[in-house]
């Protein structure tokens, strides 16, 4: 939405409430205590509050909402999120708090409110077709210039560690070849059964797309080990029968990046196997961090990425209406 256009739709702050009840109640006024549809009112003068009759409950049309604990006016928080949607890379507090006059810590809490919201689907997305998965792994304390754990000297760039075996942030994600839509996650360490941590395990990574994936549906990845039991049978076929072959979970193909090949043919069906789509995601997930001149604190991590995964997902509305009206809707958190 161009800025003009939201002066327009929203040009004070009367206005900016009854947008945002019409996204909340599109059928109308319910109470959200009770449910109840009849005897709810909302107060002339005090346009955010609503009564309900059945339940003698008064409450704010801003409940279980990212505005809820907030005291500044809600046209501003609408004013930074159309601001915020617009940006394909993002923008750091920082210039919110230079170009808004707030406090840096107000303008950061604020950035991670829409996160939480942008995170905020209304029904996860279950993939199905192709999809490519694929592993990255981001930041890290001194990852730019690590330094040598015997000498103590900056190392020269090709006895730099890169992935994994270093501490950076493990993280996976599964693009679907149709839609372009993408799931990000941070990888947690697991204790493994030696006591070893790990991490990336084959079992973590099926659990992963089982989750976002349809079952049988094409997996394209890099020749990690990890994948390899993606197409093998089930462990448990107590339901087949004694001559009944199990159907392959996937079908799996790789690409072998190790030898720098990037494609590796075509499927029966005639898809190219490749995971470009995904390292593309990488890239867009890189350049938001490049935004913000350091790659976030392992703690918030997933608040970004999911970031990332909304400015993706949303590619073919990007700086609509429709985007900015959906990501509204998503700030309500129940
Ligand atoms: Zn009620």
């Amino acid at each position: 939405m161009t800025e003009t256009r939201f002066d327009a739709l929203i040009p004070d702050e009367e206005a900016a409430i009854n947008y945002f009840f019409n996204i909340r109640f599109p059928d109308g006024l319910y109470c959200l205590k009770c449910g109840a549809k009849s005897r709810v009112y909302r107060y002339q003068n005090r346009p955010k509050i609503c009564r309900c009759k059945n339940c003698d409950n008064t409450f704010s049309i801003f409940k279980d909402t990212i505005f809820e604990k907030s005291k500044s006016p809600i046209r501003e928080w609408f004013r930074v999120m159309r601001r915020f949607i617009n940006d394909m890379y993002g923008f750091t507090s920082m210039s919110l708090h230079r170009d808004q006059g707030m406090t840096k810590k107000a303008a950061w809490r604020r950035l991670m409110q829409f996160r939480i919201a942008m995170a905020n689907e209304e029904e996860p997305e279950i993939f199905s077709g192709t999809v490519e998965a694929d592993e990255t792994f981001v930041g890290g304390k001194g990852q730019r210039y690590p330094k040598s754990r015997s000498t103590g000297l900056y190392l020269p760039k090709e006895k730099r560690k890169k992935g994994r075996g270093t501490d950076n942030t493990a993280v996976f994600g599964i693009k679907e070849r149709d839609s372009r839509h993408v799931h990000a996650q941070v990888m947690p360490h697991e204790s493994s059964v030696k006591g070893r941590e790990k991490r990336l395990s084959g079992p973590q990574l099926e659990a992963m797309i089982d989750e976002s994936c349809e079952k049988g549906i094409t997996v394209m990845s890099d020749d990690y080990k990890g994948y390899i039991h993606l197409d093998k049978e089930e462990r448990v076929q107590l339901w087949l029968l004694d001559d009944e072959e199990p159907p392959p979970r996937y079908k799996h193909h790789t690409v072998n990046h190790k030898a720098k090949r990037f494609t590796a043919g075509t499927t029966k069906d005639g898809e190219v196997i490749h995971t470009n789509g995904i390292e593309g995601f990488w890239s867009l997930l890189k350049g938001t961090f490049d935004t913000y001149r350091k790659t976030p604190d392992p703690k918030y991590m997933q608040r970004y990425i999911d970031e990332v995964c909304f400015r993706q997902n949303t590619l073919t509305i990007r700086g609509t209406q429709e985007e900015f009206d959906l990501l509204l809707k998503q700030c309500v958190l129940v």
